[in-house]
């Protein structure tokens, strides 16, 4: 066994542990980064942009519904080729996943190590037969799509994310278990490729939805294009080479399921135990989210390893705060950014701010609009969907909002912004809106809100008098 001692060891060369190392590295040449898995980040591996380009085929090629009202014609003339779609969606994962490895791990020596670590002692990690005493240690582990034990005896039949995209063929049907954000976007898109989908899920609510209004209709909306079985866990059984879900008490046989039923860090491997540390039910140690220290110990815990919001952009954030506080000579909190969560479904859904379940109701205005009429949406073929804003009575302060709607991802970002920036629905109503863009849209959202807040004495003009 040999021995080495350093400042930071970093575990795990995903988003947040890279982005932990941007960090350390402005310190101290004296660090060492573990990763044990397949490099190349799951974003770009299996997440985010290959779920994007499948998403982006599938969406370009349902867009023939559309063209006989526009009156193009020859729609029906249009084909998906398999095979060649999902060579695309890897060849466009290969180019993000060589872009992470050429600004990274291909360019460090030895203080890039290939294996799983595990805690011996808080300062004491062991990775192969090496012993590291690491001064600070950053765990980024990351998370793993979860499988039942139960489906262990088909596992020839059960897809995750982790191996949907290496697929050269899709079967002719799958059963989506699990509708949350994953399952939504890659269940609409399979579906809009000619899968036959079924959706399940043991919630009532699809796509981490909280607002029941905005539920309802993402459930009208997305279950025209595919049947959704809700509210009760799957009945799946696999006998005699058949795989039968039942829902409703129908029987329906699927070619294959696709496992969305959340991702889990897999923390038992480290060893946390031998630490002393506090964890709770789900095996996760608790964390304080403005300095990402656990519980006063020399470790720091960063990305979907806390398991907390498993997003790109608050792994990024997870592991520069981790990265900043391992090389400080104290531990410094930072403020997280306004909560922010898209699902890439058409059309899109996004939920911003404070959750619908967790507002306070007594000081609660809500406004909405529904895409129907929205000039912009009408033209694109898109005027489905509806965008309901909250807002605090008292001060006039945006609280957050909930959207299944065209375009959505856009108009998320600029009620993340407006929020995080303390805006009051009559500030945000001063500003331009241009015509005809979808943004009239979250206008009229905003309108529909001050004038359900009481005492609101804003005049229909909006634009601040000048002088006085
Ligand atoms: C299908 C899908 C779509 C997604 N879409 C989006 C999206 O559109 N937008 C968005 O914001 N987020 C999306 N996400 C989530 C996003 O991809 C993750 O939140 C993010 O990639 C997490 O980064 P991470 O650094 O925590 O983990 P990872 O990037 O997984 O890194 C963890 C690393 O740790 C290594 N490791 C594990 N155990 C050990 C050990 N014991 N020792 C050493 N190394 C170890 C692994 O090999 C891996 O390299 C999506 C995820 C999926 C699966």
């Amino acid at each position: 066994m040999s021995n080495r001692t350093v400042d930071v060891a970093i575990i795990g060369a995903g988003t947040a542990g890279l982005a932990a190392l941007s960090q350390v590295r402005r310190v101290t040449d004296n660090f060492v980064l573990i990763d044990g898995g397949e490099l190349g980040t799951t974003c770009a591996r299996v997440g985010c942009m290959p779920s994007k380009a499948i998403i982006q085929i599938a969406g370009d090629f349902h867009r023939r519904h559309v063209f006989g009202r526009f009156g193009i014609r020859g729609s029906n003339q249009l084909s998906l080729e398999i095979p060649e779609a999902l060579e695309h969606v890897r060849d466009l994962r290969d180019i993000f996943v060589d872009r992470v490895l050429a600004g990274t791990t291909d360019n460090m020596g030895t203080e890039f190590i290939r294996g799983y670590a595990r805690f011996l002692e808080p300062q004491v990690l062991e990775v192969n037969s090496l012993r590291i005493r690491a001064e600070k240690t950053i765990v980024a582990i990351g998370s793993n799509p979860v499988v039942p034990e139960a489906w262990r005896s088909f596992t020839d039949r059960v897809l995750t994310t982790d191996n949907i995209f290496e697929q050269e063929r899709l079967p002719k049907s799958i059963a989506v278990v699990g509708l949350g954000v994953i399952g939504l976007e890659i269940g609409q898109a399979l579906s809009r490729m000619g899968v036959e989908i079924i959706g399940v899920d043991a919630l009532e609510t699809i796509g981490g939805i909280s607002d029941p209004a905005v539920n309802q209709t993402a459930l009208t909306l997305l279950g025209k294009e595919f049947p959704m079985y809700l509210g009760r866990p799957a009945d799946i059984r696999y006998s005699r080479n058949e795989l039968v879900i039942t829902s409703d008490n129908q029987d329906v046989r699927v070619d294959k399921i696709l496992a969305c039923l959340g991702r889990r860090p897999d923390l038992k491997q480290l060893g946390f135990e031998r630490l002393g540390i506090d964890i709770d039910k789900r095996g996760i140690p608790k964390y304080d989210p403005e300095t990402m220290q656990i519980q006063g110990m020399p470790i720091f815990i960063a990305g979907d390893a806390n398991a907390d919001s498993q997003i790109l952009h608050e792994a990024i954030d997870e592991g520069r705060i981790a990265g900043c506080n391992a090389v400080a000579t104290e531990i410094n909190r930072y403020k997280r950014r306004t909560p922010l969560l898209i699902t890439f479904t058409d059309p899109n859904i996004a939920s911003v701010g404070t959750p619908f379940t967790d507002l306070e109701h007594e000081r609660l205005a809500v406004g909405e609009v529904r895409f129907g009429p929205v000039g912009r949406a009408l033209l694109m073929g898109k005027n489905k969907g509806l965008l309901r804003v909250y807002g605090d009575h008292q001060n006039g302060r945006l609280w957050g909002g909930s959207m299944i709607a065209p375009e959505g991802e856009h108009l998320a970002h600029l009620l993340a912004w407006s929020i995080q920036q303390g805006q009051t629905v009559h500030q945000l109503l001063q500003m331009p809106f241009y015509h005809p863009a979808l943004e009239e849209g979250l206008q009229a959202a905003l309108r529909d809100l001050q004038k359900n807040m009481s005492g609101s004495t804003h005049s229909k003009l909006e634009l601040e008098p000048i002088g006085g």
